[in-house]
């Protein structure tokens, strides 16, 4: 079983992100190889200039835990063509990202807590996650704006 969709923002454009969900292609979060992607986006032209190659980087500094800010950027001096998006949609009013809840979520229902998430990351090479782990008033919060709740993690979250 897997856990649905969080809620869709429809104002998901005043945090910078945009839709790119489609109901007809793939959906959910997958691990992915960042230089594979990187490799895959150099094959392509620029939809700009259409003469140069685009590149896919990553800002880190703009990172919001599991939630990376990739940019594709043309590598033609002429061509200023750049396009920024996040690894996640927003949730939450579009004040937190999905990829983020479903972590603190998945890590309070297996039970490993703020330093579990981060081994994890540290394991599969990744980024690491947020800061720290809302606390359960804040989880239950969340909890409570979901139109989707899976009732084995509501049962299992209201033991801890
Ligand atoms: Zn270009």
């Amino acid at each position: 079983m897997t856990v649905k969709k969080l809620r869709k923002q429809s104002d998901s454009s005043d945090s910078g992100t945009e839709d790119f969900s489609d109901s007809t292609g793939p959906e959910g979060f997958r691990f992915v190889d960042i230089s594979i992607l990187a490799s895959v986006f150099q094959s392509f032209w620029c939809p700009a200039c259409r003469y140069g190659h685009v590149v896919l980087e990553e800002d880190k500094e703009k990172k919001m835990g599991f939630a990376s800010l990739l940019v594709v950027r043309c590598k033609s001096h002429k061509c200023s063509y750049e396009k920024e998006f996040y690894t996640s949609e927003t949730v939450v009013n579009g004040k937190a990202f999905e990829a983020n809840r479903r972590a603190v979520l998945a890590a309070r229902i297996i039970g490993i807590g703020h330093q579990g998430l981060v081994k994890f990351s540290m394991v599969m090479n990744m980024m690491p996650p947020m800061n720290k782990i809302p606390t359960r008033t804040m989880l239950e919060k969340l909890y409570s704006q979901r139109k989707v709740l899976p009732s084995k993690a509501c049962k299992m979250q209201s033991r801890n």
